[in-house]
């Protein structure tokens, strides 16, 4: 135990690592990072931490990376009630047979609150401390949310067609806002606007949308290009594609963000950064449905914000924040035909300080910063795959998984660890519960496949 001088703080958490990846700075080695009201107060080397700091808990992570707690920028957390529930199929024939035949069967807030716990208890054993939703339910995604001790923001869907949860556009909107009024207060949460998708929401409520994101300060996500047909059916309906659609109807600027974004016209790019909209890739999603492969490296080279997200388990099938880092980068390679492109510094900070920027919330989390809120997770680094390790950013890009992960402190409270050779704990979710609650949703939807 350290003497208490006049010049040592108490604090909450000490963390000291073998490495900390800030990914605002430079990888800092032997490094302590100093945790007070959830938030960062000091990072220091590693033997000045005694001489200042008396921690009520001190974490020792002698082989193991600190980072920035990963942000799935596009998610529908609930879904993963569906995992493998159909695949091997194209993206309309899969939604239209299979995925929404069984919502318009199982959907319901039980439904969406389990689903949604399922995937916070997954994100955060693999690092993950935010995630951008878009599902029916919010209010139910919160209290998912809310027990894990995640932070996330809740994405208000609006879809023109009726469900169990609402009726029409306008309800849709009526339900979503009156959702976020019961949580609008609470420090982990936020919301967007969330209009589904341009094929699946009319000018009119985009209208209404837009308007109503002006008067409550609110973000909008959406689905848009994912694939040919939707560009095709856009043409013929409106006879302009989605994303001049959306141009016109003055739903593009800062708070716009679009997900997917797999086929874009080189003029299309350029409006995206001019309005200053940010993209949500979803590489493994984009492939498994087929849709294609995102214009990443063109993107990037003009200048849109681009985060990374997994889409929902019914489409990946995974919530994999390290498995999508590492596929953005080799499949930016790869279509471009350049090994420099996306390199593993680049990748991270897409799943970490891009999506905070597209959230807003890049002065709050996203990096390793004096000032910002402790999300953070700790990677192990010791065995023989990730072995030797000459730089920790490139192995939690090209070598390390989510399986590596050993802590997950979201506003400084541990949320998640796994001790070596034992199954992860969670701080509030009971593993043998989810199990059991999985399993009867599992029998109730599987006349789908
Ligand atoms: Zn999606």
């Amino acid at each position: 135990m350290a003497k208490m001088t006049e010049e040592t703080r108490k604090v909450e958490l000490a963390i000291t690592a073998r490495w900390v990846a800030t990914v605002s700075g430079e990888v800092l080695e032997h490094a302590s990072v100093v945790v007070d009201g959830g938030k960062i107060v000091d990072i220091l080397q590693a033997e000045q931490l005694q001489e200042h700091y008396l921690a009520d808990t001190s974490i020792f992570l002698p082989e193991h990376v600190l980072m920035p707690g990963l942000i799935n920028l596009h998610t529908h957390a609930a879904m993963t009630l569906m995992r493998g529930l159909a695949d091997d199929l194209p993206l309309m024939l899969w939604l239209q047979n299979h995925i929404w035949p069984a919502e318009k069967q199982a959907l319901s807030e039980r439904f969406v609150r389990d689903g949604s716990l399922l995937a916070c208890a997954e994100m955060l054993a693999g690092g993950v401390t935010c995630f951008s939703d878009m599902y029916f339910y919010p209010q139910a995604v919160a209290d998912a949310v809310l027990q894990s001790g995640m932070r996330a923001n809740l994405g208000l869907v609006v879809l023109e067609f009726p469900t169990v949860y609402a009726s029409d556009a306008d309800d849709y909107l009526l339900k979503g806002l009156d959702a976020r009024d019961a949580w609008r207060s609470h420090p982990l949460l936020t919301a967007t606007l969330a209009p589904h998708a341009p094929y699946t929401v009319e000018d009119r409520s985009f209208e209404k949308i837009l308007t109503y994101a002006e008067q409550l300060g609110l973000g909008i996500h959406t689905h848009l290009h994912e694939t040919t047909d939707e560009i095709a059916q856009s043409l013929d309906k409106y006879g302009t594609r989605p994303l001049q659609r959306l141009a016109e109807l003055g739903v593009l600027g800062p708070n716009f963000i679009a997900a997917h974004c797999v086929h874009l016209e080189p003029q299309e790019m350029k409006m995206l950064a001019e309005f200053g909209c940010h993209v949500a890739h979803c590489p493994a999603s984009n492939l498994k449905l087929a849709s294609g492969i995102a214009p990443i490296v063109d993107l990037m080279q003009h200048g849109v914000n681009i985060g990374i997200g997994t889409d929902g388990a019914a489409s990946n099938n995974r919530l994999d924040m390290f498995a999508e880092m590492r596929l953005a980068a080799l499949l930016a390679k790869g279509s471009s035909g350049n090994a420099a492109a996306l390199p593993a510094k680049q990748a991270l900070e897409m799943a970490t300080m891009a999506a905070a920027r597209a959230l807003g919330l890049d002065n709050a989390i996203g990096s390793i910063e004096i000032g910002k809120f402790a999300d953070l997770a700790a990677v192990r680094i010791a065995d023989p795959e990730t072995l030797p390790c000459f730089d920790p950013v490139s192995h939690l890009v090209y070598a390390a998984g989510r399986e590596h992960v050993t802590h997950t402190w979201v506003a400084g409270a541990l949320r998640y660890q796994k001790l070596k050779g034992q199954e992860g704990v969670y701080a509030n979710i009971e593993p043998s519960e989810l199990r059991e609650i999985t399993s009867s949703w599992q029998s109730r939807l599987a006349q789908y496949k």
